[in-house]
């Protein structure tokens, strides 16, 4: 019997545990689950997992909030709830009242965001209102101090929230957050990526505290989660020794560049700094998935489809060359379109009105790798957990070169992991870059046609748009 059947077959049995999506490779390492347990762990990936004795127990109510649990609700079910008379509704973005282009225009919120500085104004503004106590977001913490480079933290002041402004593509989870919230009366918001939003209105249905205590959520975009080991590679090509990195850039932002040209950037002990273009780096092609999260290979919500608003970067000319950075904006409550109104109104923020084909356009190639890619990989490389996607299987009909791009994406992601493991063990950094640079050229080669190569792809490939 294979595995996956063999998995599902003693979940019929027992109750579904997060080791059980953990080992069926289906762990975004949200830490719901971690909420009254225990907090997740670093498996030997640098990524978070239910990993201690209490992962194998069953948990209450698990199988109804699991982000990726084949119980738990999609997000068409959870957004039906949540926003119930939508001003409209399209499949690529999901319901919404009004969606939105542009930036902040008082403060220093676009300069210290990563894109155009929205998600760190909103929640300073929920504050300001009076809605609030607090926000669960993202902040650097001291390396030194414990095992990581960021943490959640729930901020109650509004320099606090500018504290974590900024994009991290790093492993975080929420267990602390909830058991702060369950601990400490007040409402709060919560600041995530897409399935950690989901995970969180998961939990509001089966816990009457969080339903109670958490107002607003505030969902980013996403293409998908990186591993810890990015820094490390980071460091690697950087020739900074791990243990004197003190913080970590993934985009250090530069007014007089395009705003996609992104710069990592390291800041060591001795106050001094190493950073370099992510187009110079072996895995800096974001698209390629290095050190990419297996989950993520089977997500279906580019645009955090049941947060009350979300955010994402404009990647459409001509903001992507706009280096002070762009926002689009979906805003799905009603309640927070008329704050976003009013302040449109009072000039504080400047956000032009845009439709569904715009917002879906700036999010082209993460729509491509959720919709057609993933129904192609739940037919060539299937869940171990019978997920409800709301994509069936499919792809038999796509070109060969989007067939081979998304098989690649998909062993790149996986052989990074290990190539990543295997080198770090045997302190031989060149083993994993040498083969990051092959993976890279095979790549780019199939994606974007580059080099001799790409020009043979080009030549025998039916779609010669350099498109991944
Ligand atoms: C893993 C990841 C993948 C992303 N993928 C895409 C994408 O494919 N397309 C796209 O358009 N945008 C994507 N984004 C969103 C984008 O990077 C910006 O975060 C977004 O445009 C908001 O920018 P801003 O200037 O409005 O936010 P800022 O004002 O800079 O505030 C960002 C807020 O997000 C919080 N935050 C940062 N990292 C995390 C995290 N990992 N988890 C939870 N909260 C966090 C911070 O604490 C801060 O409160 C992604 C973000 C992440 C974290
Ligand atoms: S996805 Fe989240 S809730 Fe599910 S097992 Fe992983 S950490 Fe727990
Ligand atoms: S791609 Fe999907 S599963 Fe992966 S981190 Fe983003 S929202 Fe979560």
């Amino acid at each position: 019997m294979s595995s996956p059947a063999r998995s599902w077959r003693r979940r019929l049995a027992e109750p579904l545990t997060p080791r059980d999506v953990a080992q069926a490779g289906l762990c975004i390492g949200c830490g719901a689950c971690g909420a009254g347990q225990g907090a997740l762990a670093w498996d030997r990936f640098g990524q978070l997992k239910p990993a201690d004795d209490w992962a194998g127990n069953a948990v209450p109510a698990f199988d109804q909030f699991c982000p990726f649990s084949p119980d738990a609700r999609n997000e068409d079910a959870i957004a039906a709830e949540r926003f119930p008379a939508p001003a409209r509704r399209d499949e690529r973005i999901g319901s919404f009242e009004a969606a939105y282009v542009g930036h902040v225009a008082e403060g220093e919120y676009r300069a210290g965001g990563s894109s155009g500085g929205m998600v760190s104004w909103v929640a300073a503004e929920l504050l300001r209102r009076g809605l609030i106590d607090g926000v669960a977001h993202v902040v650097p913490v001291d390396p030194t101090r414990g095992d990581r480079f960021f943490r959640y933290r729930i901020s109650r002041s509004v320099d606090e929230i500018g504290e974590g402004a900024r994009s991290r593509y790093y492993p975080v989870e929420l267990s602390a957050v909830f058991d702060e919230i369950r601990a400490v009366p007040g409402r709060y918001a919560i600041v995530g990526v897409p399935c950690f939003i989901k995970a969180t209105n998961l939990l509001r249905d089966v816990d009457s505290v969080i339903a109670e205590r958490v107002a607003f959520t505030l969902g980013l975009f996403c293409g998908h989660m990186k591993s810890a080991r990015l820094v490390e590679s980071f460091a690697w090509q950087l020739n900074a020794p791990m243990d004197q990195v003190r913080a970590v850039e993934y985009r250090q932002k530069n007014p007089d560049r395009p705003a996609n040209w992104y710069t990592a950037h390291l800041t060591l002990a001795d106050g001094s700094a190493r950073w370099q273009d992510w187009m110079h780096l072996a895995d800096g092609d974001w698209g390629a998935g290095f050190f990419q999260n297996n989950a993520c290979n089977y997500c279906d919500d580019v645009m955090g489809e049941t947060a009350d608003i979300a955010f994402g970067d404009a990647w459409v000319e001509p903001y992507s060359s706009d280096g002070r950075g762009t926002n689009v904006v979906i805003v799905r409550s009603p309640e927070v379109q008329r704050i976003v109104a009013e302040a449109i109104g009072e000039r504080r923020l400047t956000l032009d009105p845009v439709d569904a084909d715009f917002i879906a356009n700036t999010q082209a190639a993460g729509l491509r790798q959720r919709r057609d890619g993933l129904a192609y990989r739940l037919r060539f490389a299937p869940p171990r957990l019978p997920l409800r996607k709301r994509v069936a299987p499919g792809g038999e009909a796509l070109p060969l070169r989007r067939k081979l791009i998304y098989r690649t994406r998909r062993r790149i992601s996986s052989g990074s992991h290990r190539l990543f493991a295997t080198a770090r063990a045997l302190h031989w950094p060149r083993l994993y870059l040498s083969w990051a640079r092959l993976a890279l050229g095979l790549y780019g080669a199939l994606a974007y046609l580059r080099g001799p190569l790409g020009r043979l792809v080009g030549r025998l490939s039916d779609d010669d748009r350099n498109s991944w």
